[in-house]
């Protein structure tokens, strides 16, 4: 098995999940004790086939559900600007309110966290910058396409300046080209904020050029089987994509998800690991 050190091992520790583990009312195991530190500035990738648990782990990780058993201890437990959280969330669909402009979709962490003040325009427009929409700040959402909406969210999350940014699979249902230009934002981003990033992704592809670190997770029971660090300096560009290092990377992190595929009792009873990893990527 491929298997580099779960933990970050250097520096700070941004994050920790410690035994987390997680079953829902119906029984199932979402996640069965993981362990995992990430360090202060990482950019990890949670890689897994569906049901493996990873958006059950980033919920809980942001707060946003509860584990049945174990913790996540934040380093940086400092409120953001409004909200109390040092934890900015980007869900897997933009999820805009429709009937409200760019600017109030990207404040609104702020307005429901009552924080009134001057400032809070100037923190918008800090963020539409950030994510290339400074000219569309009083736009609607219908007039935005599908990667400019995942923009509008990623710069609603870096409203509250977090330190730690998670986001759901964020780039799934847009086309190629668009995938491709919101990771070099994102990357610029997170090299501007200076913040750590979870990311949970069924990618390799994407997982590979992004991450600093990428941790695999195989379902029933959710768990980690294995990590890999991408040790490619930043920032890394299209032509990463067409090396050797960026070849040999994507083999062993589609190593790891064969493993998860092989070890997943339902995928190995309906028809084979490999079809079903490839299916994923
Ligand atoms: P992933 O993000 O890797 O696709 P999830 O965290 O969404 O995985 O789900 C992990 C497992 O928990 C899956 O088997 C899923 O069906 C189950 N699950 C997720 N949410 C619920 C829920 N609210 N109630 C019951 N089971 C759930």
């Amino acid at each position: 098995m491929i298997n580099e050190e779960l933990d970050p091992g250097k520096g700070a520790i941004a994050a920790r999940l410690i035994g987390l583990t997680k079953r829902y009312s119906n029984g199932t195991l979402a996640l069965d004790r993981l362990d995992l530190n990430i360090g202060s500035g990482e950019f990890v990738s949670l890689l897994g086939p569906s049901g493996c648990g990873k958006s059950t782990a980033l919920y809980i990780l942001a707060g946003l559900a509860s584990a049945t058993a174990g913790q996540v201890e934040l380093a940086d437990r400092q409120t953001g600007p409004a909200t109390g959280t040092s934890v900015g969330f980007v869900f897997q669909e933009p999820s805009l309110m429709p009937w409200a402009t760019v600017a109030e979709n990207v404040a609104l962490p702020l307005t429901l966290g009552r924080h009134a003040g001057g400032d809070a325009a100037l923190e918008v427009r800090r963020c539409l910058a950030m994510v290339g929409l400074a000219a569309f700040s009083e736009a609607y959402p219908r007039e935005l396409s599908g990667g400019m909406k995942m923009r509008v969210s990623i710069a609603r999350a870096l409203i509250t300046r977090p330190k730690l940014l998670l986001l759901d699979e964020p780039f799934g249902a847009l086309d190629e080209i668009t995938r491709t230009r919101l990771h070099d934002d994102l990357l610029e981003i997170w090299r501007q904020t200076g913040c750590t990033i979870v990311m949970v992704t069924h990618s390799t592809t994407e997982s590979v050029y992004l991450s600093s670190r990428i941790v695999v997770m195989a379902a029933r029971p959710g768990r980690i089987i294995g990590s890999l660090e991408i040790g490619e300096p930043y920032p890394r560009g299209n032509q990463f994509r067409l090396t050797q290092g960026f070849s040999r990377y994507l083999g062993r992190a589609s190593a790891l998800l064969d493993e998860a595929f092989q070890t997943d009792p339902w995928q190995t009873n309906n028809g084979g690991a490999s079809t079903n990893a490839s299916a994923a990527r």
